[in-house]
């Protein structure tokens, strides 16, 4: 008799978290500074927790509609209308999620048949790869250059279109090298989009953590994407929210019917007191978001100064999230050899390159969303153990 008792194919392909491998060794040391995980440093203001905790005493408790309840579309609607320039009606092009990972999984699934070839930016947030894999789709990987600032431009996007393309995900500002794609080169991507008839979903959830003057603007403020481009976001970053699991799709209605039918079967809803903080957090927000920002931009600035003088690292000052992706290849070394070797010697925890697909090799990546205290030690740690240059 033939064995069924197998795991499926996205079971057994999908990758274990190199960033999770780091935490893993990490725990050998007691002193350790961990710069690895894509998480702020910051607790999540009072008022959302407040409004979270007053949703529960008020027994909001029950499931919610598919979509996600009134008030929280009505306040995303107002807010990609005032911040991002997209019309939305909130009753036809928007779906609540659980973060931006359930968004874009839901995305896949009702975009992506198995076989379609799906390209992203390399390197790349790795959930994209095993969302993919969990579609039986085609990863094809657009490779960004140091040179470029790490930019995924319509001029790298082109020549991997084929008769198989399905969808494209841009992600700026970008994890995990901060690179940004600014409106021109939004607009040339646009026109590839329009030219091939592609979907794309253009992923911002760190859309406001931009620095040095830098706006980011959205691929769906470009008129006559329509039929294109779904934006996905989420409070995960902005708000310090990363826990509360709450994140959406804008797009057209025939997408968003869709996304919503699905989205009963995989999770039918998400709880109502997340919801509710999530309309606190987009109404009242604004000052905690602006203070955060500013904070991560010393962050940013110290850490850049720091490491490039640090013998064995260059690093780019990125405009956008609170990521570092700082070239290592004059440790003459793998990426994982040495997130492995900083750690030991400096107990300094990041996240070696080759975690975010092929072509993070050569780089690590270091968030600098906690303690500006914290930074300072790590870059005093690395500066005795490899000295200056
Ligand atoms: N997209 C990118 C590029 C990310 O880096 C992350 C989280 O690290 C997400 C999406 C998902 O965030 P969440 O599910 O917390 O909204």
């Amino acid at each position: 008799m033939k064995n069924r008792n197998v795991l499926s194919y996205a079971a057994n392909n999908a990758l274990a978290s190199g960033v999770r491998r780091m935490f893993e060794l990490a725990k050998k040391y007691s002193d350790t500074i961990n710069l690895t995980l894509g998480e702020p440093g910051f607790a999540t203001p009072d008022y959302i927790v407040d409004a979270a905790v007053c949703g529960l005493k008020a027994g909001k408790t029950k499931y919610t509609p598919n979509a996600g309840i009134k008030e929280l579309r009505d306040a995303i609607s107002y807010k990609l209308l005032k911040e991002n320039g997209i019309k939305c009606d909130p009753d036809k092009n928007l779906i609540v999620t659980a973060g931006a990972t359930q968004a874009l999984m839901l995305a896949m699934v009702t975009l992506v048949n198995p076989g379609d070839e799906v390209i992203i930016q390399g390197p790349n947030w790795p959930d994209y790869k095993g969302q993919i894999d969990m579609v039986n789709g085609k990863v094809v990987y657009a490779k960004v250059d140091e040179s470029n600032e790490f930019k995924m431009t319509a001029d790298v996007i082109e020549p991997l279109i084929t008769d198989k393309t399905k969808l494209i995900i841009i992600n700026s500002p970008s994890n995990p090298t901060g690179g940004v794609l600014d409106f021109e080169d939004l607009k040339k991507i646009a026109e590839l989009v329009k030219k091939y008839k592609l979907f794309i979903i253009s992923d911002e959830p760190y859309e406001r953590l931009v620095y040095d003057g830098f706006e980011q603007k959205s691929l769906a403020s470009i008129e006559g994407l329509d039929d294109y481009v779904l934006t996905i976001n989420s409070f995960s970053k902005t708000f310090a929210m990363t826990g509360f699991r709450v994140g959406y799709i804008c797009a057209n209605e025939t997408i968003i019917s869709n996304l919503t039918k699905l989205h009963e079967n995989m999770i039918a809803s998400i709880p109502e007191p997340m919801q509710m903080a999530a309309v606190k957090a987009v109404y009242e927000g604004d000052a905690d978001v602006r203070h955060m920002v500013e904070y991560y931009d010393r962050n940013r600035r110290t850490i850049v100064e720091g490491l490039n003088g640090i013998k064995g690292f260059s690093c780019l000052m990125p405009k956008g999230a609170f990521y570092v992706f700082p070239n290592i290849t004059a440790f003459g070394m793998t990426s994982d050899e040495a997130a492995e070797y900083i750690l030991e010697r400096t107990h300094v925890v990041t996240a070696p390159g080759s975690a975010f697909g092929p072509d993070g090799e050569g780089f690590i990546r270091i968030c600098y969303a906690s303690k500006y205290e914290d930074i300072l030690e790590a870059l005093h740690r690395m500066k005795e153990a490899f000295g200056t240059k």
